[in-house]
């Protein structure tokens, strides 16, 4: 931010609040300079930069939402709280993936994507003070949700060398006071990481123990390859006390522009979650609710195809950087890889090199400062695109050698 600026705001320009000034700076303005720059020479650049399927929506899902939007009876303003028809389509997802039986009406609150669920369920619980464990590097709404609420965001380093697991366990006691709430998510975006059931048991045992709300972001619990089934927190005792998940239909179904998740859990979230959200939003078009409870009816015949592709290019992405002497392993969910720096290279610096190879890439340093040494790509370009990304980075200065301290 430009500090220099705030000193000299002239009466007419408005100051922005402090919630604003604490917003971590945006780091990717540089790297969309460069990207605008070399696009204007001319020069094709793959862009890998963005978690954004790059693959349209299911046919039978945009269907349903013509047919709703044609219906005059969804025009008007929704229900804050979901339609009783979407709820009941959620529960009876929930029990057939899960095994967990929700009720519809208390435990399922549906969200204008998860990051809208995200960024307001601190201000259901946070005063201003209290503290809010975040996974460094993480998703930056869990950082920017609790900040506008007040609180205070304290890292949760996640480390190679624990299989990037957050564990609040290890921070201080000063640190953890304070504490009201914790968000955690794997599938991991950034990382990659999956986690199980033992996992989330002691993250609810700690959870409970100090009286913590875990909010756990499954984004990409529908992303996962090769057999890999990833588990809800809800499936473990003591969960429906003190958690809450957040799901989303935009990553699963190439819906991001649709805006569309839920929030399922402990009915006191929900209930306050939802008078917030009642005094922000008026709800989800209906039409909307009711593709996504078609995406749901239909789950595993339209998200397999689209698992299947992501699981090609991962496939070529993955043995392709190896062949240049990367060193990767497939991950088993979300559409990410996590890659660590060549030697002697910062996320920042590895970036830029891979920009002027034409790859477009993620510092792992923009997720926050525990994702420094490591850069991110989104796997949302075709399997040729993919394959032509491999060949540019094979022009790339050669990494000489990587270091050592990644877990085997
Ligand atoms: C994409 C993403 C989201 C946002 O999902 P929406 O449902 O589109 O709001 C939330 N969390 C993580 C980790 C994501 O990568």
């Amino acid at each position: 931010m430009a500090g220099g600026r705030d000193s000299v705001t002239s009466s007419r320009e408005p100051s922005v609040a402090l919630r604003l000034k604490k917003l971590p700076p945006y780091l990717f303005a540089e790297i969309d300079r460069v990207k605008r720059e070399l696009r204007r020479s001319g020069r094709e650049l793959i862009d890998l930069g963005v978690g954004d399927p790059d693959l349209p929506t299911p046919e039978p899902i945009i269907d349903a939402l013509c047919r709703a939007a044609a219906d005059s009876a969804n025009h008007r303003y929704a229900l804050d709280f979901g339609m009783p028809e979407f709820r009941s389509a959620i529960s009876d997802w929930f029990f057939s993936r899960y095994g967990v039986r929700l009720d519809p009406d208390r435990e399922i609150l549906p969200l204008l994507g998860t990051k809208e669920g995200i960024a307001h369920v601190p201000l259901a619980f946070i005063d201003p003070g209290d503290r809010v464990l975040v996974p460094d590097p993480g998703y930056p709404v869990y950082r920017s949700g609790t900040i506008f609420a007040g609180g205070e965001p304290v890292a949760m380093p996640l480390r190679a060398e624990n299989d990037f697991l957050a564990d609040p366990e290890t921070l201080g006691v000063s640190e953890l006071s304070g504490a009201k709430m914790l968000f955690i998510n794997y599938p991991n975006n950034p990382t990659t990481a999956v986690c199980d059931t033992d996992y989330f048991q002691g993250m609810i045992e700690f959870a409970a123990r100090r009286g913590i709300i875990v909010c756990h972001d499954a984004a990409y619990n529908e992303m996962t390859f090769d057999g890999y089934r990833a588990p809800s927190i809800l499936q473990v005792p003591g969960a429906m006390e003190t958690a809450i998940e957040f799901h989303s239909f935009s990553k699963t179904f190439s819906m991001t522009g649709w805006r569309v998740g839920f929030a399922a859990g402990s009915s006191e979230i929900i209930a306050a979650l939802s008078r917030i959200k009642s005094n922000i939003d008026s709800g989800i078009f209906q039409a909307v609710q009711l593709a996504a409870r078609e995406a749901l009816l239909r789950w595993e015949d339209l998200a397999s195809p689209l698992m299947e592709a992501y699981r090609r290019r991962r496939d070529i992405m993955v043995g392709g950087v190896k062949k240049i002497g990367w060193k990767a392993e497939p991950p088993k969910g979300t559409f990410y890889l996590w890659l660590r720096c060549p030697d002697g290279l910062d996320s920042a610096s590895t970036v830029s090199a891979m920009l002027k190879a034409g790859v477009v890439a993620t510092p792992g340093s923009g997720f926050g400062s525990h994702g420094e040494g490591y850069v991110r790509m989104a796997l949302t370009r075709p399997e040729e695109e993919i394959s032509r990304a491999v060949e540019k980075l094979a022009g790339m200065p050669p990494p000489e050698r990587y270091s050592e301290h990644k877990k085997v």
